[in-house]
C-alpha cells in the first residue's frame, strides 16, 4: 500500500501544486489534495482556528479538516523564506503549530522548515528531509525532484504565456494558450490563494473572463521583469509576494494593454494593508487606468463583490468610449 500524503488545496498550493504533487508522486507516494474550498470547507476551518487569524488561514484549516482521515501525513512545511533575501509572511512559519494545537486527531505532519532568506545552499538538504518520509533511497530522492522541478518549470513557462493555474487544474486541460489580443487585459493582484481560489475570490476571474476581459496576474510575468521595476523602488521590498506585487504594478502601469487593476485584498491581513496603499497610490498617480479595491474576509457577500466589478467593467468601457476626452484630473 502506497504512503498517502494529503495537500491541502490553500494557501501555497497554487503556486507550487505542480512541484509537490510530482514529486511525492515520483517518490511513490499516492497524493490526495483537498476538495476546492466550499462552505463547509469555510465554516469548519473558522471554527477550528482562533478569531484573529486571517480568512486564507481560516481556509488552510478546513482544508486540513476535509483530509484528516484520508491519509498517512500531511505536508504542512515550514516556511520561513522562498528566496535569498526576503521573507513570506510569518503566519506560514508558525503554521504548523497552529494545527497542531487547533485540531485534534491529526495525522502526521511532513513539517520540513523551508528557509532560503540566506542561501539556496540547503536546498538540498530541505528536499531530502522532506522524500524521508516516503524513502530512504537518495538517489530516488533526488531524481524524484529533478523530475518535479522540470514540471514546476514547464508550469511557470506556460502561465507566462497568459495561462492561470486554475486554468491548467482543470481536468479537460489541453495546453491551449490564449491569443495576445488588443487593450482588454485586466491585473489581478493579491495573494495566489486570494486570487485563484475560486469560491474565496467569488469567482472572480470568472467573471471578468465573462465581460470579455483577460485576466493577468503576476504570474504571467517573468520573474526578470518584475525584479528588475521593483529594483526601482525607494526602499527594498523585504516581503516575497510584495516585490512580485509591486513590481508588477510598476510594469502594468506602462503597459498601454492593461486597461485597468484590481487588488484582492484579505481584511485583516497586515501585508496587504501596506502593499495595497502603495499600490492604489502609484496607481493613481501615475495612470489614469480605473483601479479597484476588493476585501475578503469570511462575511463578504457576493452581491456587494458583483457590483463592485461590474461598476470597474463599466468604468473601463467608459473609459474606452471617451479616451480621448479625459479632464486634466482624469
Ligand atoms: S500574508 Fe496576509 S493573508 Fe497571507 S497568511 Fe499572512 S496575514 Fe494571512
Amino acid at each position: 500500500m502506497p504512503i498517502k500524503v494529503g495537500i491541502p488545496r490553500a494557501l501555497l498550493f497554487y503556486e507550487y501544486y505542480s512541484l509537490w504533487i510530482s514529486f511525492f508522486e515520483e517518490l511513490g507516494a499516492e497524493v490526495i489534495v483537498s476538495e476546492k474550498t466550499n462552505k463547509e470547507i469555510i465554516d469548519i476551518g473558522v471554527k477550528n482556528t482562533v478569531d484573529e487569524a486571517c480568512l486564507p488561514v481560516k481556509v488552510f484549516h478546513g482544508h486540513v479538516m476535509d483530509l484528516k482521515n484520508r491519509v498517512d501525513y500531511i505536508f504542512i512545511p515550514r516556511i520561513i523564506s522562498l528566496t535569498e533575501g526576503e521573507y513570506i509572511c510569518p503566519k506560514f512559519c508558525g503554521l504548523p503549530e497552529m494545527i497542531k494545537y487547533s485540531i485534534k486527531d491529526i495525522p502526521k505532519f511532513i513539517d520540513t522548515t523551508i528557509n532560503f532568506r540566506k542561501s539556496k545552499k540547503n536546498l538540498n538538504r530541505t528536499v531530502m528531509e522532506i522524500g524521508s518520509y516516503i524513502t530512504q533511497d537518495k538517489k530516488k530522492i533526488k531524481r524524484a525532484f529533478e523530475i518535479a522541478t522540470e514540471k514546476y518549470n514547464n508550469h511557470r513557462m506556460l502561465m507566462e504565456t497568459g495561462l492561470l493555474p486554475n486554468d491548467m487544474l482543470k481536468k479537460d486541460f489541453l495546453g491551449e494558450v490564449p491569443q495576445p489580443s488588443k487593450k482588454d487585459k485586466v491585473l489581478l493582484l493579491g495573494h495566489p490563494y486570494n486570487i485563484y481560489d475560486s469560491y474565496m475570490s467569488m469567482e472572480v476571474i470568472d467573471k471578468l473572463r465573462k465581460h470579455g476581459l483577460r485576466v493577468v496576474t503576476c504570474d504571467n510575468l517573468e520573474t526578470d521583469v518584475i525584479d528588475e521595476k521593483a529594483k526601482t523602488l525607494n526602499k527594498k521590498m523585504f516581503w516575497s509576494f510584495g516585490r512580485k506585487i509591486l513590481g508588477t504594478t510598476l510594469h502594468a502601469i506602462e503597459d498601454d494593454g492593461v486597461c485597468g487593476i484590481i487588488y484582492m485584498a484579505c481584511f485583516g491581513c497586515g501585508l496587504d494593508s501596506v502593499i495595497a496603499e502603495i499600490v492604489e497610490r502609484k496607481v493613481r498617480r501615475s495612470s489614469d487606468k480605473p483601479f479597484a479595491m476588493l476585501s475578503l474576509d469570511e462575511h463578504t457577500g457576493e452581491a456587494g463583490i458583483n457590483t463592485r466589478i461590474e461598476a470597474f467593467v463599466d468604468m473601463i468601457r467608459w473609459r474606452e468610449d471617451h479616451e480621448d476626452n479625459l479632464s486634466t484630473y482624469r
